[in-house]
C-alpha cells in the first residue's frame, strides 16, 4: 500500500512523447505539479502542446533537461517527488543499429532512472511504462500462451537483438526494473503493459511514435495495395492515461498490468478507417496476400521480415485485460472512436 501526497510534484520521463502527453494532461487537470524530464527544454515546438495544457489547467509544469543515457541527469527533476513515471524509451521499428537505438536507451535508461529513485529519499513509487511487447513478440506467442491468451504471467522469450529488437528492448528493460525494485525497500514498482496505442495525438505534428507512423502509412497510400492481416491489440491513448494515473495513485496498484482495449487486427483497423475516410484518403480495406507481403514487407518496414509474416499474418491476438478493469478501474472506449479520433487529429494538424 503506497499513498502518494498530491501536493508533491510528480516526475514524468519522456514528457514530450505521444503516450506521455495524455498522462501529463491528466496530471495537470488533477491540479498536480509535473516535473517534465525532456531531452531538450529549449525545443519550443516539442513543448508547445504541454505549455498549452498547463495554461488551461489548475496544475503546473516545470521542465528539466535529462537524457536516458546520461547517468545522474534525472536527479534535479526527481527531487521532492514521491511518484515517478518512467515512460521514455524509443518506440521505432525501423532501426539500423538496434543496440544503440533501442536496447541502450531502454535498458540503460531504466537503470539510470531507477537508480536515481533509490538515491532520492522522497520517491515512494515508480510506474514503468513497459509494453505488451515485454509479454509477446509474435501473434503466434498468444497461441502458445496458456489457454491461448496473454496474461501478466507471460514473459516474452522470443524477441532478440536480431529479431524484433524493440520487443527485446522492452523485455530487457522491464526485467531489469523488477530486479532493481526487488533489491531495495524504499519504493514500489507498478508496471503498465499497453498493447498497440492509438487515439488522438496531442503532439500530432511532432510525434516520433511508431503509432503515428502506422496511421500516416494508412493515409498516404503506402499500403494502398492492402494491409497485413496481423492480429494485434489496441488501446486508446486516453484510456492508457487513466491507467497510468490509477497505477500511480491507487495505493493497491501492483505488479504488471495489461492495458488492452480490443483484441483486433491491423486489417480491421484499416477497414474502420476506410469506411469513414475512403472519399479523401487511400485507406485500404483489403488484406495484402501473405506471399506478396513476404516480398514487399521488408521494403516498407524493416520489421516486416519473412519470419515475422509467417508468425503474425492471419493469426489472432488475444490478451486478458481483466486485471486492468478490476484493479485499475479502466473502462475501454470503442475501437471506432479511437481510430477516427486518431485520424482526425492528424488531419487537423495537417500531418496527413
Ligand atoms: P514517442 O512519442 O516516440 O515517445 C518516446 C519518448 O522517449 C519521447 O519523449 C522521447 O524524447 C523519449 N526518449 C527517447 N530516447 C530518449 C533518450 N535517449 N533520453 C531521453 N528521452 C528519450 O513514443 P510513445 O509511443 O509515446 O512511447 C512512449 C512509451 O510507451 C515507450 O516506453 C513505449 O515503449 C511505450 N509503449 C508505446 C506503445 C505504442 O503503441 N505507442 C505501446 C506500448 C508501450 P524526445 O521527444 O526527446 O525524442
Amino acid at each position: 500500500m503506497t499513498t502518494i501526497d498530491r501536493s508533491k510534484p510528480v516526475m514524468v520521463t519522456g514528457a514530450t512523447g505521444y503516450v506521455a502527453g495524455w498522462l501529463v494532461k491528466k496530471l495537470l487537470e488533477e491540479g498536480l505539479t509535473v516535473h517534465a524530464a525532456v531531452r531538450d527544454p529549449k525545443n519550443k515546438t516539442k513543448l508547445a502542446h504541454l505549455d498549452e495544457l498547463a495554461a488551461k489547467s489548475s496544475g503546473s509544469i516545470k521542465y528539466y533537461k535529462a537524457d536516458l543515457l546520461q547517468p545522474g541527469s534525472y536527479a534535479e527533476a526527481m527531487e521532492g517527488c514521491e511518484l515517478v513515471y518512467h515512460t521514455a524509451s524509443p518506440y521505432t521499428l525501423n532501426v539500423k543499429d538496434p543496440q544503440k537505438e533501442l536496447i541502450d536507451p531502454a535498458l540503460k535508461g531504466t537503470q539510470n532512472v531507477l537508480a536515481q529513485a533509490s538515491k532520492t529519499p522522497s520517491v515512494k513509487r515508480v510506474v514503468l511504462t513497459s509494453s505488451c511487447a515485454a509479454i509477446y513478440t509474435d501473434a503466434t506467442d498468444c497461441q502458445n500462451a496458456p489457454n491461448g491468451v496473454l496474461t501478466e504471467a507471460v514473459w516474452n522469450t522470443t524477441a532478440s537483438l536480431n529479431y524484433q529488437p524493440y520487443s527485446y528492448s522492452k523485455t530487457l528493460a522491464e526485467k531489469e526494473a523488477w530486479k532493481m525494485a526487488e533489491a531495495q525497500g524504499q519504493w514500489d514498482l507498478v508496471v503498465v503493459n499497453p498493447c498497440g496505442v492509438f487515439g488522438p495525438a496531442l503532439n500530432a505534428s511532432s510525434s516520433t511514435s511508431e503509432s503515428t507512423n502506422l496511421m500516416k502509412q494508412l493515409a498516404d497510400g503506402t499500403m494502398k495495395m492492402g494491409v497485413p492481416n496481423i492480429g494485434i491489440g489496441v488501446v486508446d491513448v486516453r484510456d492508457l492515461a487513466e491507467a497510468h494515473f490509477a497505477a500511480g495513485f491507487n495505493p493497491e496498484a501492483n505488479g504488471r498490468n495489461i492495458i488492452a482495449g480490443h483484441n483486433t487486427s491491423f486489417l480491421k483497423m484499416a477497414q474502420i478507417l476506410h469506411d469513414e475516410y475512403e472519399d479523401k484518403y487511400p485507406v485500404p480495406n483489403k488484406a495484402l496476400p501473405k506471399w506478396l507481403l513476404s516480398l514487399v514487407g521488408p521494403m516498407v518496414n524493416k520489421a516486416i521480415t519473412r519470419p515475422f509474416v509467417k508468425k503474425n499474418v492471419n493469426v489472432e491476438w488475444k490478451a486478458d485485460n481483466a486485471k486492468s478493469k478490476r484493479e485499475l478501474g479502466i473502462t475501454y472506449r470503442p475501437l471506432e472512436e479511437t481510430l477516427v479520433d486518431d485520424f482526425q487529429a492528424l488531419i487537423n494538424a495537417k500531418v496527413i
